[in-house]
């Protein structure tokens, strides 16, 4: 008979369940490789960064485990070009089928669609899927095809369009891989630094689809019920943590869905808010994040809006930007974030908000410089999600908080960390503050920071900024904007 080899082409869809591509594969397949190739320069501009590789290197290594429990294995391989890699093992194996699951950066747009019409050239079947969406960014449009600009008409759309989505089983074997010469070890990829910063986000983490289950099952069992409320309180896991687990495509947004629909049916909580729609509607966002950076893949370093391209941002920010990413802007809510992010590779979405806020409001400082910041420091950096994030901040985006809504960090460390929990335990040298000055420690009296052990300039900054006089500057450099447009 006739053999059909193929070639799974795994990238950050790193699941045996909900993986169409996988499930097709096997199939289709008497005989299929699955390859990871190793390509970063690829992904330029935006190289992963330092943590974000970090999670790679064990997503990688759990993939490889359960391929291998599968009766398969993986193939890692390094490359210059992830093209030639491909056509190189094509021809190795004698394939001729690839697949894979779709990415929507614009750079993997750009590469894969040139990867795409060289192999079918070259008489290959090339198969791509969606696993990494409720659905694709071209489906859902308005009238004439036009992208959506505005979260709740989109939202409509996609409910109307449906959430509960198919899902590819997870295989019950695969098919022998073919032979074909070694590759190298996740090891060899160099994913984890040399120098060893990463023991917080090994120790509050588990990468892989086995960690996501997990992380998923919690969250259903124990915050779900309380998470419209709780989501907004940083000092409490109130969340589902599973932002890096979706970036890598260790579980997929359609499995999310139907575990939500699969609940048993629960009335409304307190105040009529379900914590299961607002859960389904913040991965609402996510999908909405993927929509824009489709259809507008400039806004991945330029405003959405145009007219923001002559915002005045100050030039000699370099000061300022360094002490909000080493967490010591001397603003409490502030510093305890960039500490959280560089601690455990995360930050909580409100305490995000609120130091985007004070970069680039507060600070003037671009929001690229912050959103670079985020890129090589949180595990579920993100283009999609950490772009809209931004320019919803700086007031520039799809969607976005009105330019003059400017988040005052001490008014919201107050309302979200009432008691300063949060605060606290990152900056354990405001520890024994009392309560009422943990978010504004300059606005204590001196005996009562002597008593507390704080000595401001000292062991902890002075604010960077005054608030009051930058919030006045932020707003007057907005209205320059305005009257320039007019
Ligand atoms: P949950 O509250 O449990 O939400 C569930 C899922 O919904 C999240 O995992 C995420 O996939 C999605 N989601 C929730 N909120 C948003 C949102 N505002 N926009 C898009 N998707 C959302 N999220 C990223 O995944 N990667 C990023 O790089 C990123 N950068 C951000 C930058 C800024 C300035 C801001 C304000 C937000 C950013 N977010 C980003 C969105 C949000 O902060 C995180 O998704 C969330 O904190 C992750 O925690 P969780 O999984 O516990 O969230």
């Amino acid at each position: 008979g006739c053999m059909t080899t193929g070639i799974l082409w795994l990238r950050r869809d790193l699941r045996v369940s909900d993986n169409p591509a996988l499930s097709s594969a096997v199939d289709e397949c008497d005989r299929l490789l699955a390859v990871y190739i190793h390509a970063p320069h690829e992904e330029a501009p935006w190289r992963p960064g330092g943590a974000s590789n970090c999670w790679l290197h064990h997503s990688l290594q759990q993939m490889s485990g359960r391929l291998q429990r599968l009766g398969g294995r993986l193939l890692v391989r390094r490359a210059d070009d992830s093209l030639t890699e491909l056509a190189r093992l094509v021809a190795e194996t004698g394939a001729d089928r690839v697949y894979w699951n779709r990415l929507y950066e614009p750079w993997a747009v750009a590469r894969d669609s040139r990867i795409k019409s060289e192999l079918l050239r070259q008489g290959c079947r090339v198969t791509s899927f969606n696993s990494a969406l409720l659905h694709e960014p071209w489906d859902l449009t308005r009238s004439k095809g036009a992208p959506y600009k505005v979260f709740t008409p989109f939202w409509k759309a996609l409910l109307n369009a449906g959430i509960d989505r198919s899902i590819a089983a997870v295989p019950a074997q695969l098919p022998p891989a073919p032979k074909i010469g070694d590759g190298c070890s996740v090891d060899d990829l160099g994913l984890l630094p040399s120098i060893p910063w990463d023991s917080g986000i090994k120790a509050h983490w588990k990468p892989g689809e086995q960690g996501a289950q997990e992380a998923l099952q919690a969250f259903l069992a124990h915050r779900l019920r309380a998470y419209a409320e709780a989501r907004e309180l940083p000092d409490r896991p109130g969340t589902s943590l599973l932002s890096p687990h979706l970036h890598f495509g260790e579980i997929g947004p359609r499995q999310l869905m139907r575990a939500l629909l699969q609940l048993p049916e629960r009335p409304p909580e307190a105040g009529g808010k379900r914590g299961v729609d607002r859960f389904a509607a913040e991965l609402g966002w996510r999908e909405f994040a993927y929509h824009l950076l489709y259809h507008f893949p400039q806004s991945q370093d330029q405003p959405l809006h145009d007219r923001f391209r002559r915002f005045p941002w100050r030039d000699d920010h370099q000061r300022d930007l360094a002490a909000w990413q080493r967490g010591e802007t001397g603003i409490p809510i502030v510093d305890a974030g960039m500490r959280e992010l560089w601690h455990c590779g995360w930050m909580h979405n409100r305490v995000r908000m609120i130091v985007a806020s004070l970069l680039t409001k507060n600070l003037l400082v671009p929001w690229q410089a912050g959103a670079r910041w985020f890129w090589d420091t949180l595990v579920d950096a993100d283009l999609a999600s950490n772009t809209l994030g931004w320019q919803w901040v700086a007031g520039c985006g799809a969607d976005a908080a009105p330019y003059f809504r400017i988040f005052n960090p001490v008014l919201q460390g107050q309302r979200f960390d009432k008691a300063g929990g949060y605060v606290r335990r990152w900056l354990p040298e405001l520890q024994r503050l009392p309560d009422r000055f943990v978010h504004a420690p300059w606005e204590a009296p001196q005996a009562v920071l002597q008593q507390a052990g704080v000595r401001l300039g000292d062991n902890y900054p002075l604010p960077l900024v005054d608030l009051k006089a930058s919030r006045a500057r932020a707003l007057a450099a907005f209205d320059r904007l305005k009257q320039d447009a007019i």
